[in-house]
């Protein structure tokens, strides 16, 4: 059963793409993988390795 009381994750647009923000601060290209990681920290307190190393590396500088 998935609860989406609290929707923690946020899209947005980074260098034309849509990107999926969790709460954490991680930044995903599957809005699936961003709730995956923030169900994993709400039931186990701590991230996940598995989820984390899907995270999007984003570049700090983004003009291209
Ligand atoms: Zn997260």
């Amino acid at each position: 059963m998935v609860m989406l009381a609290c929707r923690m994750v946020t899209e947005q647009v980074l260098d034309g793409k849509k990107v999926y923000v969790c709460n954490c601060g991680l930044i995903y290209d599957d809005l699936l993988v961003a709730y995956a990681c923030d169900e994993y920290y709400k039931a186990h307190g701590k991230l996940s390795e598995d989820i984390t190393k899907k995270a999007v590396n984003v570049p700090h500088n983004l003009n291209k």
